[in-house]
């Protein structure tokens, strides 16, 4: 059971004083009566709660994509910078929402962002291997020995170990890099390590979910079932692709 007011604001319908309106003013109906009550208990499972005679469906996670933009850090606090739940409108604000992995400062594109802690465990596990593609504007042009290093399997620098990885060179100054690991300034760090600087890095993809193929509103796109299932789907595909020696 919960509030009528917190149902419907959980829903991201609206702020919860526009909310209290709303419901003063008969819009809200609970099994086929119209009730002016924001405080009344509602049981989100089994009452016919309707908005303007529209059914509403309480649902507990949520996900959506953001194209992030640079100059704003990936976390859910920070004292001195803009982070990436600065940006949400303010009916989001209050859902729980956190970022799925990491985009540094300086990069862009494709972030998810969620209030389910499973489902962001299964996408950042390294066990899942889910491919993440960007597109990189270096300084110099990547080669086809770069290419060759990058399928082997790298070591940075540091000494650190990468995952095999897919580099495709697509224009002078410009590569993709898929990667199925998320360390820290990884695709930054590769391709410095070939002495290819990154000048502009942006996400493309998260498994089969492309960036191209959201539409943003303000930045922001809830994602539908279908588009959930690609953040896992285009990689089972390729491993049963690896699989069968493909
Ligand atoms: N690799 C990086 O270097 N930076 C990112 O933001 C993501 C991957």
């Amino acid at each position: 059971m919960m509030r009528l007011d917190k149902f419907l604001a959980d829903l991201g319908i609206s702020s919860r004083k526009e909310i209290r309106g709303m419901i003063r003013s008969g819009r809200v109906q609970v099994n086929g009566e119209c009730v002016r009550q924001a405080d009344i208990h509602v049981d989100t499972e089994k009452d016919d709660i309707r908005l303007d005679g529209g059914i509403l469906q309480y649902r507990k996670y949520r996900y959506f994509a953001m194209d992030k933009p640079t100059g704003v850090v990936t976390a859910s606090e920070d004292r001195r910078q803009r982070t990436v739940l600065d940006l949400l409108p303010q009916n989001l604000k209050n859902l729980g929402l956190f970022p799925v992995g990491r985009l540094d400062k300086d990069t862009s594109g494709l972030l998810l962002l969620t209030n389910d802690g499973e489902f962001a465990h299964r996408v950042i596990s390294p066990k899942a291997g889910i491919e993440k593609k960007y597109y990189a504007v270096t300084e110099g042009t990547p080669d086809d020995t770069d290419v060759t290093v990058f399928q082997n399997g790298l070591v940075l620098r540091d000494g650190l170990h990468c995952l095999p990885a897919q580099l495709e060179v697509s224009g002078e100054n410009s590569c993709l890099v898929t990667v199925r690991e998320g360390k820290y300034h990884q695709v930054r760090r590769m391709l410095a390590a070939v002495g290819k600087p990154v000048l502009e890095l942006r996400r493309l993809s998260v498994g089969a979910l492309r960036i191209d193929d959201l539409e943003f509103e303000n930045g922001i796109c809830e994602l539908s079932q279908q588009q959930l299932d690609a953040v896992f789907g285009g990689n089972i595909q390729k491993k049963e692709a690896v699989k069968a020696g493909i």
